[in-house]
């Protein structure tokens, strides 16, 4: 661990181990989580794995009140109090005097320049799904503010051109970009996703810019013809499938209203047998329906490459989980991080997405996070109207809409974005995980509270904090080549349409 190098003031110890004079702490979360006493440093994005003495001293010296007090009557013996304070000062977390000195914020890389481009080539679906926000069927979202399916049309091929005319003009000297597909069902619109790619080749070798392409798909239209093409074309597709049939069917329905479980698996195990191991599974979860443990389950033995597991929170009536469903979803998550780690240690991956983008993150000391996503900053959505939103779930939000092809792109929203990071959000100064989080969805802000500065505090923050305390015990738990090989799976098969500055991540 590193070691803090000023001098600094250790004080005389009493009787009790305490050092005499006051002292303050350094801004610093102190948990227990998976069985292990983490202490985690905000400002150096240190992360220690310490004892529950080391706590205690936490604790009493965060109380204000007498350490000698408060740690008093046996709990600990006199030496080991006097080694965790003296391991507190050495890391520069027990310092001395009774409050602490306002610190400079770090400065935060705050990414700016468009290289990814969301075509949303269609609102139409094949599908129902009863908590889709996008859809015509209000099924569960009667107090949504905004639904996007209001058209159906897919975008014409002259708008989608344009789109990725605009993405080669706006990336300028950036050579990396990529595409995303998305709708609706993207590959409904399939004919137009060929034709786009076409025409993406021939600018890449115009350009010498490469891009990536990703399609997230529920899977129905993934014909032999479709797999092939995906293949040839190397375009990463993201599936999203709920569990087994029963949990799968249903929130995943066909517009017959039954079960979609054995139609989606058709396409799904031709592509899952092409590319076993690489393909990323999304799982959304409802109020009711939390068994994490059954759809890791069943997902890993289908041979998916990674799972990530969303669960509906915020606006989304009886399906967002409640106080009960959350506890559930947070006791499962904890199995499931016992389990990715004894799984590890056996030499068999388990991509569990939600923590190991930060097992995967916590790895890299020092790479604070300003935002969440690459949302309308190095990220946007194109509508088939030709209008610019900040992701596919802002579409038809006349608020965020960031221009369009014709009339040009509008940076307005790009710029208040851009200063709105981490450190100028109300709820995320003060939040010890916000270089982890990066201060969350931009849409979620906005269903909650209207507000793009806000945070759920309630649910979503709630979740991400846990995440992130389970990644950093899983950190301690894991040896550094354990964690590199997590670290590749999870970059193989990140999501396509979350992009952060750290590229490719949730
Ligand atoms: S957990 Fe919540 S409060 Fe903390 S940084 Fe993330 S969004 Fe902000
Ligand atoms: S995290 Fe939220 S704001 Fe960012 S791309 Fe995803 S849906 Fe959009």
């Amino acid at each position: 661990m590193p070691r803090v190098k000023t001098a600094r003031m250790r004080g005389h110890f009493g009787g009790d181990g305490w050092p005499d004079g006051q002292w303050h702490l350094a801004e610093v979360h102190a948990f227990e989580r998976l069985g292990r006493h983490i202490l985690f440093d905000v400002s150096s994005m240190n992360c220690y794995e310490t004892t529950p003495v080391v706590h205690a001293v936490v604790d009493a010296v965060r109380s204000k009140a007498d350490g000698s007090a408060q740690l008093a009557g046996g709990r600990f013996p006199r030496h080991q109090i006097k080694q965790a304070v003296r391991q507190l000062q050495d890391r520069g977390i027990l310092l001395p005097g009774a409050q602490s000195v306002p610190r400079a914020r770090p400065k935060l890389a705050k990414r700016l320049g468009i290289r990814h481009l969301e075509l949303m080539v269609t609102h139409a679906c094949n599908m129902r799904c009863r908590y889709c926000y996008g859809s015509d069927d209000r099924d569960g979202w009667q107090e949504a503010t905004h639904l996007y399916g209001a058209r159906q049309a897919g975008m014409t091929w002259e708008t989608a051109r344009k789109g990725i005319d605009f993405l080669f003009q706006a990336s300028g000297a950036q050579k990396d970009l990529s595409v995303i597909f998305f709708g609706g069902e993207p590959l409904v619109e399939f004919d137009l996703i060929v034709q786009v790619v076409a025409y993406v080749r021939d600018k890449e070798r115009e350009t010498g810019k490469q891009v990536g392409f990703s399609v997230s798909t529920n899977g129905i239209g993934l014909s032999q013809k479709v797999v092939d093409f995906l293949l040839a074309e190397n375009i990463s597709c993201q599936i999203s499938i709920d569990g087994p049939p029963a949990m799968h069917d249903r929130n995943r329905v066909l517009a017959t209203g039954q079960g979609s479980y054995d139609r989606v698996m058709l396409g799904v195990q031709r592509l899952i047998d092409k590319r076993p191991g690489r393909v990323p599974a999304r799982v959304t979860v409802t109020a009711g329906q939390v068994d994490l443990p059954a759809v890791a389950d069943h997902l890993m033995s289908l041979g998916f490459g990674s799972i990530h597991i969303e669960p509906v929170i915020g606006t989304a009536g009886a399906l967002s989980l409640g106080n009960a469903d959350l506890q559930q979803f947070e006791t499962q998550t904890e199995h499931l991080a016992h389990y990715l780690v004894r799984r590890i240690k056996d030499g068999r991956i388990f991509n569990f997405s939600n923590l190991v983008r930060h097992v995967r993150q916590i790895r890299v000391v020092d790479q604070r996070l300003a935002h969440f996503c690459g949302a309308a900053r190095t990220y946007v959505a194109l509508a088939q109207d030709g209008a610019f939103y900040p992701c596919h779930r802002f579409v038809g939000m006349a608020e965020y809409r960031m221009g369009d092809l014709e009339q040009g792109f509008d940076d307005t929203l790009q710029r208040r974005i851009l200063d709105l990071t981490v450190d100028d959000r109300p709820e995320c100064r003060e939040c010890w995980a916000r270089y982890l989080c990066g201060g969350g969805c931009w849409k979620h802000s906005v269903d909650v509270h209207g507000d793009l500065a806000r945070s759920d505090l309630e649910s979503s923050c709630r979740l991400i904090r846990h995440q992130i305390e389970c990644a950093m015990a899983i950190n301690g738990a894991l040896k550094v080549s354990d964690k590199e090989l997590l670290s590749e799976a999870y970059e193989r098969t990140a999501e396509p349409y979350r992009i952060s500055e750290q590229g490719r991540q949730s």
